[in-house]
């Protein structure tokens, strides 16, 4: 046998898949183990949105490319009730947010900004794609969106190096640090994109987890709708990140169809149309009857109390924290206890810290490095088992559910 002459090219695993990975070899060796790692909700798929997806399950064929009518009808009036007015043939629907942002990357082109600290997959995606990932740090408590000022410095500077810098990436509320961007960051964001000729990606999955509900999630899409594309999905307010359905909300104008035509041209040509059976539950949930309202309800309620409580379990333990605004992560900074853990443990940095988590105790989370930020930080998902015991997490779940 003639053994193959080159090696492929190395792609890591996604930090937080990569987790889950080691998390389930230490399960199969007879570990008891804590996944804190993967962002996922400690709530169950509400039974009602399980039983349309199953009502749909004999729908086998391809749709079209888009998504259904039913689903993209039901998206534009999601974002309708949410002040950013949206017609049908604005969304367009993927197996995943996730894909759907690699798509738009790909239909956009050039270089793009990320936050930093940001979600492990913008970065990766970018230079999976051939472009550059610009880190711009973002204003502390202002999460997910690149601070103005420095946005515009880092892109002046990118164009005279000759890179073809063509978008910028925020994250509303954010992830990993919880926290969610005023509205006077967005709209001089928004200005900046303007005069420096960005396309706005808006990633708005955690949108309906903002912890306190009178709080406003500021969308760029309101501020600049003819460059603002806005994505969100099934998986973090539904708990149904496994069955991979996202949406995207392309902007108005010239620009927007032409976007819309070259995304739907990388969606034929990667995954034709997306499982039909999950098209028909989410377009159920985005109309948002009353049950999965309070479902989303309680969820954000519970995930709300948890991260709270854990938030203010590692200020007391001498870590510097934020109470998280939203979402299901505390981002805890160890720089403080630096010494203590480098002489307790040998822990020099937070990759140690989450290694030393990992093989110690079964316990997974993610080092801020994973996000391209501090070397100091942790992020973890806040589970309703750390609050109320390991066991009891099937509980809780079920207390979150409406039977
Ligand atoms: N965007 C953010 C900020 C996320 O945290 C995640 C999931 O972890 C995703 C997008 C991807 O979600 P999905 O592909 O499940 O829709």
């Amino acid at each position: 046998v003639r053994p193959v002459p080159f090696a492929p090219r190395p792609v890591p695993l996604s930090p937080t898949l990569a987790v889950n990975e080691a998390l389930a070899r230490k399960r199969s060796e007879g570990a008891t183990v804590l996944p804190l790692g993967f962002g996922e909700a400690g709530v169950p798929v509400h039974p009602a949105l399980a039983r349309e997806l199953a009502a749909a399950a004999d729908r086998g064929a391809y749709g079209p490319v888009a998504g259904s009518e039913e689903l993209r009808a039901a998206a534009a009036s999601y974002w309708t009730r949410r002040g950013a007015p949206t017609v049908p043939d604005s969304v367009v629907c993927g197996p995943g947010s996730k894909p759907l942002l690699y798509a738009l990357l790909a239909s956009i082109g050039g270089d793009v900004v990320v936050p930093a600290p940001s979600w492990v997959s913008y970065a990766a995606q970018a230079s999976l794609l051939g472009g550059e990932p610009l880190h711009v740090a973002t204003a502390p408590g202002e999460g997910g969106v690149p601070s103005p000022a420095l946005l515009a410095d880092a892109v002046v500077r990118a164009r005279a190096r000759g890179r073809s810098v063509r978008s910028v990436i925020v994250t509303l509320p954010d992830n990993p640090t919880g926290t969610l961007a005023s509205e006077e960051t967005v709209r001089r964001l928004c200005a900046v994109a303007r005069d420096l000729d960005l396309v706005i990606v808006s990633d708005e999955i955690y949108r309906d987890l903002v912890h306190d509900p009178t709080r406003a999630v500021h969308s760029p899409a309101r501020f600049a709708p003819e460059r603002t594309v806005v994505t969100t999905a099934l998986s973090k307010s539904l708990a149904a990140g496994g069955w991979r359905l996202g949406v995207a909300r392309l902007p108005d104008g010239p620009f927007g169809r032409a976007l819309r035509d070259s995304l739907l041209g990388v969606a034929s040509e990667v995954w034709s149309s997306a499982p039909a059976p999950m098209q028909h539950a989410a377009a159920y949930a985005l109309a948002e009857p009353p049950e999965l309202v309070e479902h989303v309800d309680r969820s954000r309620r519970l995930h709300a109390a948890v991260a709270g409580a854990v938030a203010e379990r590692f200020a007391a333990a001498g870590a510097r924290v934020r109470r998280p605004e939203a979402a299901f992560y505390v981002y805890p900074d160890f720089g403080p206890l630096r010494e203590a853990l480098r002489a307790g443990h040998g822990v020099r940095t937070a990759a140690d810290l989450t290694g030393l988590l990992l093989d110690r105790y079964g316990v997974g989370v993610l080092p801020g490095s994973a996000f391209g930020d501090a070397p100091d930080a942790l992020r973890m998902r806040v589970a309703p088992s750390l609050l109320y015991g390991r066991d009891d997490e099937e509980r809780l779940a079920a207390l979150a559910s409406p039977d």
